[in-house]
């Protein structure tokens, strides 16, 4: 009835998805799913179509039965993986039936909707039913799992060093080359932040207060492309001016904390102002979202 959302298959890491809710006719009936033409594709993704038994008269010797990993909402790490029986009911045309067992769990009511969707590391699609009652909670859960797992991956153990550098280099300190995962140079976040004339590029309005070290707006260095996906860029330093952004602390706490309209919403305005040094490095704005765990 519906292929899945962008963002349904960002939740569930699946590269295509859909999902129907089952009829009367299906729960009591025959207790079977009668696949659409968005299921059926999902499905083609991991099955020849054309391997399918058929049946309705026809002789066919080949086993109604296919592996499937089973989709259980309620324990999304369940990974069982099921047989169950699938084929075209019918001597001829595309009808498709997937049928209901107990003793698999495979089992659907009325009003259930039915899922199926296709992971590119999983071998076989996998398929199952949410009740219709627990279908928004359901996702409002994997959303807030998935907005705490960004917020925390996207953490950077090496700003707090990074930032007393930084410090260090306006009072005109040397600084130490300093043995963190990704070494990176405070005098570029030193110029950086003189070249943003001490303001927060998400808005110069931001005013923080006089810092002691510079007698000027206190600001802190963020590289825009985290440092910690240097490894995806072999032949470029993502320590370079055109990726260090002057921010206030606020701004620069929202980045990395706050949930993912409020870091779309600083990424868009930051992506703006450094398109050019973006684009030179191959990131578009969808890729830098990405970098951040949010939807573009
Ligand atoms: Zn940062
Ligand atoms: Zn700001």
């Amino acid at each position: 009835m519906a292929m899945m959302s962008g963002k349904q298959l960002q939740l569930l890491g699946a590269t295509c998805g859909a999902y129907s809710v089952v009829t009367e006719r299906e729960a009591t009936g025959d207790r079977s799913v009668t696949l659409d033409m968005d299921e059926k594709s999902v499905l083609a993704q991991k099955m020849d179509l054309g391997s399918i038994a058929r049946r309705g008269g026809v002789t066919d010797d080949r086993s109604v039965r296919q592996w499937f990993s089973i989709f259980n909402p309620y324990n999304i790490f369940d990974s069982s993986m099921i047989h169950i029986p699938i084929v075209y009911p019918k001597s001829t045309g595309n009808e498709l039936r997937l049928y209901m067992q107990g003793s698999i769990d495979f089992l659907g009511n009325a009003g259930d909707v039915f899922v199926i969707f296709c992971r590119e590391s999983e071998q076989f699609p996998r398929v199952g039913f949410i009740r219709a009652a627990d279908w928004d909670t359901f996702w409002g859960n994997l959303n807030y799992v998935s907005e705490v797992n960004s917020t925390i991956y996207i953490q950077d153990i090496d700003d707090n060093q990074y930032q007393q550098s930084l410090l260090a280099t306006q009072a005109g300190i040397p600084v130490q080359q300093s043995y963190t995962a990704y070494p990176r140079n405070s005098g570029l976040a030193k110029q950086a932040i003189e070249m943003s004339g001490f303001t927060c590029e998400v808005d110069p309005r931001h005013h923080t207060f006089r810092s002691p070290v510079t007698g000027q707006n206190f600001m802190e260095a963020h590289h825009l492309i985290p440092m910690s996906h240097q490894a995806s860029f072999p032949y470029d330093s993502l320590d370079r001016l055109g990726n260090i952004v002057s921010l206030c602390p606020c701004c620069h706490k929202a980045i990395h904390l706050g949930d993912s309209s409020v870091r779309k919403e600083l990424l868009w305005t930051l992506f703006n102002k450094k398109a050019h040094a973006l684009q030179q490095l191959g990131v578009n704005f969808e890729t830098l979202c990405s970098l951040y765990g949010v939807s573009s």
